[in-house]
């Protein structure tokens, strides 16, 4: 069995020989397919409940080859708009394996949902007030549920915590009154039969993830009691892993967090609960990288920079905030071989017209020159299907591989690069004449 980086290393130079990745197209965007299920076979294994559904946060990777490939391991999808949705619809995942978060869901989202059966978790009382006419007006075969902030603070990254005290996310528990609240609102609705949380993402420690599914636990207990009967039958318990992102080591791994869970919330595995979660970027970032071009390289005030075509259009995290979002960077060399050498600092630019558009600061990395190629790594969730048009730089091609020991690499399309057509099309081409027939 090949090593991870192996794997890595003999696709690199099977793309860049089979010009996947070349002077044409100068970056893509690469899903390695066996890395893919083997994390969706670890999950599985981690979670040995009765009654589990996982489903994958489809923000993570927002890509409808990957939402198939991941129902043909067993999961089905979180969803967070009608676009998340749609994709996961033209994948092929059931309403039934399907569950709507969103802190904005219009009414007719909420509608439609209800329609088709899928889980919707509300995230507000207002929301919940929807729910109720809803559910009044029309039967529905869909999981109802509310989405609580269990308030347990913070992670490193602020912008990806959702349990602070004043996150705009779920119905705050720990405000006063809030719990009496949240009891009265399920012993009213007996349709309520799901209490989920999602503590936070990227830079938040499993143990607050765990104390926040804690909460949810215990007022899913309190609920019960009060009902004399098992009303809330699910718990969904969010997403949120970290990733390492410093090597290619998995860490923590799901079974870690499953046997935290374990020891944190007592009774969450004793079957009487169904479990629904909601992994994101610990399903798919380590199965994922971006594989670009060096166009030029050059020297400035004493640093060297190799200037790529890898930068902010798709490494948005990285380059505006780099101590959060730092990435591995790998040096091959023009024929897609592993770069050695001793190693030099180096920045790594993109090839956005700011200053700032920068993978890697002040790296040390073999010197690399014109026509190498560098891959960023970890990159297979939020980084390569998460665009930013700066610079009218088109969306690149995205490609899964697999590669058996001892032969070639196989490339399948996951997405096509974005054509100027389509980027011109996009940029209001049918409208052209329209600002100037303004008069
Ligand atoms: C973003 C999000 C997730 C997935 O988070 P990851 O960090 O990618 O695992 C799951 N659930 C909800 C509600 C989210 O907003």
């Amino acid at each position: 069995m090949r090593t991870v980086e192996d794997r890595r290393h003999r696709a690199v130079e099977d793309a860049v020989r089979q010009g996947i990745v070349g002077p044409q197209q100068p970056v893509a965007g690469f899903l390695d397919v066996d890395a893919i299920r083997d994390a969706a076979r670890t999950l599985r294994e981690a979670f040995r409940a009765p009654r589990v559904l996982h489903t994958f946060a489809v923000k993570a990777a927002p890509l409808v080859p990957v939402l198939r490939l991941l129902a043909d391991e067993g999961l089905g999808c979180e969803v967070a708009s009608p676009g998340e949705l749609a994709l996961a619809r033209a994948a092929g995942t059931s309403p039934a394996r399907t569950v709507l978060d969103s802190p904005a869901k219009t009414g007719a989202e909420l509608r439609e949902a209800l329609a088709l059966g899928i889980a919707v978790n509300a995230d507000s009382r207002e929301e919940l007030a929807r729910l109720d006419a809803l559910v009044q007006s029309a039967p529905t075969s869909s999981t109802l549920g509310l989405r609580v902030n269990p308030q347990v603070g913070g992670g490193s990254i602020g912008a990806l915590s959702t349990a602070t005290a004043t996150s705009k996310f779920g119905i705050a528990l720990r405000d006063e009154g809030a719990r009496a609240w949240l009891l009265r609102a399920c012993a009213e609705r007996p349709w309520l039969t799901r209490l989920h949380a999602h503590v936070g993402s990227q830079g938040c420690p499993p143990e607050l993830m765990a104390e926040g599914v804690r909460a949810v636990y215990e007022l899913a207990e309190e609920v019960n009691a009060a009902a004399g009967r098992q009303q809330i039958a699910t718990l969904d318990i969010g997403g949120g892993l970290p990733v390492n992102f410093s090597s290619d080591e998995v860490t923590p791994t799901f079974h870690d967090y499953a046997r935290l869970l374990a020891g944190t919330v007592h009774g969450l595995f004793d079957g009487r609960y169904g479990l629904v979660t909601e992994f994101g970027r610990s399903l798919l970032a380590k199965s994922g990288m971006v594989l670009a071009r060096v166009e030029y390289t050059k020297s400035a005030g004493g640093r060297r920079i190799a200037v790529t075509h890898a930068g902010a259009q798709l490494a948005v995290r990285t380059v505006f905030a780099p101590e959060s979002w730092p990435l591995r960077v790998a040096a091959y060399d023009a024929q897609g071989r592993p770069r050695t050498g001793p190693a030099v600092a180096q920045d790594v630019a993109g090839p956005c017209c700011f200053a700032g558009d920068l993978v890697a600061v002040d790296r040390p990395l073999p010197p690399l020159e014109a026509g190498d190629h560098v891959a960023l790594l970890d990159t297979g969730a939020y980084y390569f299907a998460h665009h930013y048009a700066y610079n009218s730089l088109p969306r690149p091609g995205v490609y899964g591989y697999t590669a058996a020991e001892g032969e070639t690499t196989r490339f399948v399309t996951v997405r096509s690069p974005q054509t100027l057509a389509e980027l011109v099309a996009e940029g209001g081409a049918a409208h052209a004449a329209d600002l100037t027939a303004l008069r």
